[in-house]
């Protein structure tokens, strides 16, 4: 499984990481982690905790370092007063000391910059080992970054796929610029078309892997990209770990880009 620098955090981070929304499966997480998915996504939300009580399960017999931990903070915690409760009530649900990144899941009434000081101090105080954010475009991005004292944001997490494809005009390019890890969520989603589906199947088979895997491979493409697939059942979750390593080449993805245009935005950043 591929690694690469998520963001400028000083961490490598498989680019296939494992989503948990709906709730996930122990046995499907603990192939994940043991083919190389080791970057775990929840939420306080997922489930009204359920979520986090499960990868705290299925995470326990591995090593924590050997683990990418990401969760995130519902926008009505994000304030002054909850953000700290919130975080805590994550770490008992995952049943441990710190997350690895600990993201604002969306952008709520709570003013931005009350919710990124409040990421920093526990940043200060070892509860997160870096912060990032979820559903922000690049306007969003700049407001928090500079209401950061010395911090950087580590992530946006943000819809894309090949029926999603704004965020390559929009997100991501803040994301180079900032040294920000762009972090695909359902990043299998698309539009079902004859033409684009046969595209996907003609470069699978010459990969002898799944469109799914050719899906994932095209999302994770650019260097600062991530995607964290979510899937319950085994054979999936064996696919996506092998779009890990899968090179497309240039033929590959002029096909794939011609079957699956990018579009200009027309409104705000979607969210699913
Ligand atoms: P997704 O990962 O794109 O798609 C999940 C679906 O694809 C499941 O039905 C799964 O089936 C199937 N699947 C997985 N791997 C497959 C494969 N190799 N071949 C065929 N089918 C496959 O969509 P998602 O669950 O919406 O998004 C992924 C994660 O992103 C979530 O779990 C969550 O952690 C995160 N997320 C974040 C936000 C946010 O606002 N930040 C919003 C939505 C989602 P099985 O389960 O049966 O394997």
């Amino acid at each position: 499984m591929q690694r690469r620098p998520f963001g400028s955090t000083g961490f490598e981070v498989p680019v296939i990481g494992q989503g948990t929304w709906p709730l996930p499966n122990r046995d499907a997480l603990r192939r994940g982690i043991e083919l190389g998915m080791t970057h775990i996504d929840t939420a306080e939300m997922y489930g009204d905790g359920r979520s986090e009580q499960m990868v705290g399960d299925a995470i326990a017999p591995y090593p924590r370092e050997s683990l990418f931990i990401v969760s995130k903070v519902l926008p009505s915690n994000a304030t002054r007063t909850r953000l700290a409760g919130a975080c805590e009530g994550s770490l008992k649900r995952l049943r441990t000391d710190y997350l690895d990144c600990y993201l604002l899941h969306w952008r709520g009434g709570v003013d931005l910059a009350e919710t990124m000081v409040g990421l920093e101090a526990l940043l200060d105080a070892g509860k997160i080992r870096s912060l990032g954010v979820s559903n922000l475009d690049p306007w969003d991005l700049r407001e928090a970054q500079a209401a950061l004292r010395d911090a950087t944001i580590a992530c946006d997490q943000v819809l894309y796929n090949l029926g999603e494809r704004t965020p390559e005009a929009n997100e991501l390019p803040w994301a180079r610029e900032h040294d920000c890890a762009f972090v695909a969520y359902t990043p299998l989603g698309r539009p079902r078309r004859k033409d684009g589906e046969r595209v996907l199947e003609e470069i699978a088979r010459c990969h002898h892997v799944t469109p799914e895997v050719v899906a994932l491979a095209f999302i994770v493409r650019d260097p600062v990209a991530f995607a964290i697939p979510k899937a319950n059942t085994l054979a999936h979750v064996e696919a996506n770990a092998t779009a890990g390593d899968l090179g497309l080449d240039d033929d590959d993805l002029a096909r794939i880009d011609a079957a699956y245009p990018l579009r200009e935005r027309k409104g705000a950043l979607p969210m699913n």
